[in-house]
């Protein structure tokens, strides 16, 4: 009996990385078709730049065709692919960094870029979501380079905390802190769109707590059953703080909505060509296409 599609069960990483030591190169090429788009993504949060993206996608997949072999499967596949291409994504981040000092000392330009970049932009002209989307890359790219990468393993690629921990080769403590720091900043930037201008954004009165970062916290299971319940008695009276609450969780929302983009052909088959090139196929022609 033919199976009907929705039937199918797609091989599991772990079986795909098997079946790839076994000789069989299309397990590898699923395996990697599988994990680029969201590898794509990760290099568009993080650079900002199409173009990066795709070199940093590039090399990525480039190193992962030469170095399968090696990945021992101590973590998970995506786990392992988000620490390459992140280590791709910091160095073109450095080698741009220092292109832009020797720009910023050439042209005496004060400020920040991105802040110039969005000024720039004719809002009307956007649908709202379009704007926020934009707003929410600016964002990203304001952010320090170590609470960035934690921010979009978390909050858009998804990974838990532990993965984050992992791919970063740092504590999940660390991993945390981080995050809470980063969330905070990025509603911050997003705050005026979402409340229609800067005048518009609720601000906190004396002796509230500090719901933005409590939220992040509770959102990571770091807050007491008995916290949880002040903090839920308080945002039921404080109207600002409820609305910064909300305002959170949109821009969290925001970002778990990120739309998987798809990757470009010339690099599917660029990848495509280096994996036929440095696996070979030991199962003779049935194995090759
Ligand atoms: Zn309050």
């Amino acid at each position: 009996m033919t199976p009907t599609p929705t039937e199918k069960v797609e091989p599991t990483d772990a079986e795909l990385l098997e079946a790839a030591r076994g000789g069989d190169r299309r397990a590898l090429e699923a395996l990697i078709a599988r994990h680029q788009p969201r590898i794509f993504r990760f290099g568009m949060r993080m650079c900002g730049d199409p173009e990066d993206a795709k070199d940093v996608l590039q090399d990525t997949l480039v190193a992962v065709t030469r170095t399968w072999n090696d990945f021992r499967g101590e973590s998970s596949v995506s786990t392992w692919l988000y620490s390459i291409a992140r280590s791709f994504c910091l160095k073109r981040r450095r080698k741009e960094k220092q292109a832009a000092d020797r720009v910023e000392t050439l042209e005496h330009q004060g400020g920040d870029s991105f802040v110039h970049a969005a000024a720039e932009r004719q809002p009307d002209q956007l649908v709202r979501d379009g704007e926020l989307r934009t707003a929410l890359q600016d964002a990203l790219l304001a952010l320090d380079e170590k609470q960035r990468e934690v921010f979009v393993l978390r909050d858009v690629e998804g990974l838990s905390a532990r993965d984050v921990a992992d791919s970063l080769g740092i504590s999940v403590e660390a991993v945390k802190s981080r995050l809470h720091r980063a969330r905070v900043a990025v509603r911050n930037r997003l705050a005026p769109i979402f409340f229609g201008d800067e005048s518009q954004v609720p601000a906190s009165r004396p002796g509230c707590p500090d719901v933005l970062t409590m939220y992040s916290q509770n959102e990571e299971q770091e807050i007491s059953a008995d916290l949880c319940a002040e903090m839920e008695r308080h945002l039921e009276a404080c109207e600002s703080c409820r609305a910064a609450c909300d305002s959170m969780k949109a821009t969290l929302h925001l970002c778990r909505t990120s739309p998987v983009p798809e990757v470009p052909p010339e690099i599917q088959a660029q990848v495509r060509s280096a994996l036929r090139a440095l696996v070979p196929s030991p199962l003779g022609p049935s194995s090759t296409d």
